[in-house]
């Protein structure tokens, strides 16, 4: 048998990597699957991990109130060496960019544990843009063993910087797996009452370096927005984050149809955004997802590694400036706007839903 550790903190590594886990449990003759959450986000991580069925082994319980990212890796970095001193497992697994991610690596790498890292090769190139997760997944990369690569591009990005092509697997992304067990099967929120006469607008905000003056920004093109298109509901799943609580209640108060709403478990929430006419985001994920689907969204970033679905059209960037992402979204909710039809693509640029049985593939291989 082969011990394998799979580590998540965050949402996003829960919906990434509970159908590689449901996989290699489902292989259960080959691996002996071990989950180690490290709880960096705890509510919103444990909402995820209970769509998919998944019990962590292990949890590190990291999160404190006030935490510094220091603190947190330093924590995490003591527990995941305890954790790896008493099980050995051959390979440690790990998704993404987060400071979870980055110190399972570096706690694997310093027992000379072999890495997986699923969606590696992800690049802004700009190490402050998404801070810090920009470092964390070159910093990782250079740690790693197997990359497991979502795309051709990924694949270039780490060639580029000089890891051997042998190790280097294009796998697709998991995400497009989560999305096949989350949008087949029952509607948690039929139709979640969205009023047939109007086009809903999702919006999602919430990045470290969106917080302060970028955020009100955008809320405020939201507010105009919203206030200028009589035929628009919005719905805004509002992060736990509390200064963006404070901002969306300050900013967004009592405007109508503006539905802020708690964040939905993952099920819930693809159903929501798959009903969405418009989406409005500064999330990593939700391009991806949007991308699957063929929503039109306006990326609230300055630069984006999802590289893929800029060029296949169904995401803009419209930088963080309020008039940017309110004049970019005012032509693309116009009657009949052109641009808009012509992002309304879904593809298949984020693989076919089978990433994580090439993962397990290429585990059993080696
Ligand atoms: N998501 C969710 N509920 C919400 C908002 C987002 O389940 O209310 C999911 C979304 O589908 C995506 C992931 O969370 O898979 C994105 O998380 P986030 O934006 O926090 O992180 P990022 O992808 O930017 O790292």
């Amino acid at each position: 048998m082969k011990k394998v550790m799979v580590v998540m903190g965050t949402r996003p590594e829960a919906i990434k990597l509970c159908p590689l886990v449901l996989e290699l449990k489902r292989r259960n003759t080959v691996f002996d699957v071990l989950v180690c959450s490290t709880g960096q986000h705890r509510a919103m991580l444990d909402s995820a991990l209970e769509a998919f069925s998944v019990k962590p082994d292990f949890d590190l319980d990291a999160m404190r109130t006030g935490q510094t990212a220091s603190d947190l890796t330093g924590r995490i970095l003591r527990r995941m060496d305890e954790i790896l001193d008493a099980e050995s497992p051959e390979f440690v697994l790990v998704q993404g960019d987060t400071t979870s991610a980055f110190s399972a690596a570096l706690a694997a790498f310093h027992r000379k544990i072999p890495i997986g890292h699923v969606e590696a090769g992800l690049r802004t190139y700009h190490m402050h843009d998404p801070f810090p997760e920009e470092f964390h997944r070159q910093a990782i990369s250079l740690m790693t063993d197997y990359h497991f690569a979502p795309t051709v591009t990924a694949k270039r990005n780490l060639l580029r910087e000089g890891k051997h092509e042998s190790r280097i697997y294009i796998t697709g992304n998991t995400v497009v797996d989560a999305m096949r067990l989350t949008l087949t099967g029952k509607r948690p929120f039929s139709d979640w009452n969205l009023p047939s006469d109007k086009r809903m607008l999702l919006f999602t905000a919430h990045r470290k370096e969106s917080i302060g003056e970028r955020l009100c920004g955008m809320l405020r093109a939201l507010r105009r927005i919203v206030e200028e298109t009589p035929d628009l509901i919005v719905y805004y799943p509002v992060h736990h984050n509390p200064e963006v609580r404070r901002a969306a209640i300050d900013i967004l108060k009592g405007v109508p149809r503006i539905r802020m709403i708690e964040p939905p478990e993952i099920v819930s929430f693809h159903h929501l955004l798959s009903r969405a006419y418009l989406i409005l985001t500064d999330s990593g994920g939700i391009q991806e997802e949007a991308s699957v689907l063929g929503i039109p969204t306006v990326v609230m970033r300055y630069s984006s590694e999802r590289t893929e679905g800029m060029r296949s059209g169904v995401l803009k960037l419209a930088g963080c400036s309020e008039q940017g992402i309110y004049e970019l979204t005012k032509k693309l909710l116009s009657p009949k706007s052109v641009d808009y039809e012509m992002m309304k693509r879904p593809s298949a640029i984020y693989g076919d839903g089978n990433a994580s049985i090439r993962i397990a593939d290429v585990l059993m291989r080696i």
